[in-house]
């Protein structure tokens, strides 16, 4: 629960408040932008909703929150944020929101399958929060569970234990001390399911892999994001722990394929279409020589 005596300067008055355990994972700017933005090393009240729209942002955000750094001076209706997740975002794919703070903030994802083409994929691990479980469960559980690299792991195993999920990951980001089920090792790309394509992408970390899902969406992890910035596709110099040069090379390998969506577990999702994809994806590799 956020503090009010711990309400940061930078927010305007108003029922809508951040409070000082903000880690500045930047969720609540990405999913509400027109009531939170970064103003430096923490978020914080821009503008109150003025909408009812703005109102229900602004609490999916509060819900989202890792920290619990969002409250409110006013009462309202927690379901209004909590029931909007998982949050539809195209065709059978929705982002979970519910974001946990192991894993500084990052974002998963649900794709929802009958049972009989292999059932639910959780992407990356949101956290394990009581509301989020029963609508997942409602929704069918979850059949496999796709971690992009060890920062995001957050909480796979209580995940585990409630829906008995396979999980996926790459031997080099430590798999076996997480005690995952189908450990992946090289670098080949290898189709894990029905439309899955598991792309090893060394850089920001050893054994990072990134998710194709119907030559549609990428689940990127912490390899690539969309900048609102640039408006165009990019990636993280400051944070590429294992090899800046082998993180272009796999941007480089990435570029065989085709997609749609980014769906990045830190910075901005985007969508369009497949060659203006192709153009940004070159855009980037370009731009990440020259850091
Ligand atoms: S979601 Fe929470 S922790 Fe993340 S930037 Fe917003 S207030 Fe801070």
């Amino acid at each position: 629960m956020a503090n009010l005596q711990q309400r940061l300067p930078e927010n305007v008055p108003g029922d809508f408040f951040v409070d000082s355990s903000c880690i500045d994972c930047d969720t609540c700017s990405q999913i509400a932008p027109n009531v939170f933005r970064d103003h430096g090393e923490q978020c914080s009240v821009h503008s109150q909703p003025q909408t009812e729209a703005e109102t229900q942002l602004a609490m999916m955000a509060l819900v989202a929150c890792p920290t619990g750094s969002i409250g409110t001076t006013e009462k309202h209706d927690a379901h209004l944020g909590i029931d909007a997740f998982p949050s539809h975002l195209d065709e059978n794919v929705y982002f979970c929101g519910f974001t946990s703070e192991s894993s500084f903030g990052a974002w998963s994802y649900l794709i929802v399958r009958p049972q009989h083409e292999g059932g639910n994929i959780l992407i990356d691990s949101p956290r394990f929060a009581t509301q989020l479980v029963k609508r997942i469960e409602k929704l069918g559980g979850v059949n496999l569970m796709l971690l992009t690299h060890r920062d995001d792991v957050a909480d796979h195993e209580l995940f585990r234990e409630k829906f008995g999920c396979e999980r996926v990951m790459h031997a080099d980001d430590g798999a076996a001390r997480f005690g995952v089920e189908r450990i992946v090792s090289g670098e080949a790309a290898l189709e894990i399911d029905k439309d899955l394509l598991l792309i090893p992408t060394p850089g920001h970390t050893r054994g990072h892999v990134v998710y194709l899902y119907k030559n549609k969406f990428l689940f990127t992890g912490d390899h690539l994001a969309w900048s609102p910035a640039r408006e165009t596709l990019t990636a993280f110099r400051s944070v590429a722990w294992y090899s800046w040069p082998r993180q272009i090379e796999s941007m480089e390998k990435l570029a065989q394929h085709d997609f749609e969506w980014v769906l990045p577990g830190h910075g901005s999702i985007h969508h369009d279409t497949k060659p203006n994809m192709r153009y940004h994806l070159a855009s980037c590799i370009a731009w990440m020589k020259t850091r």
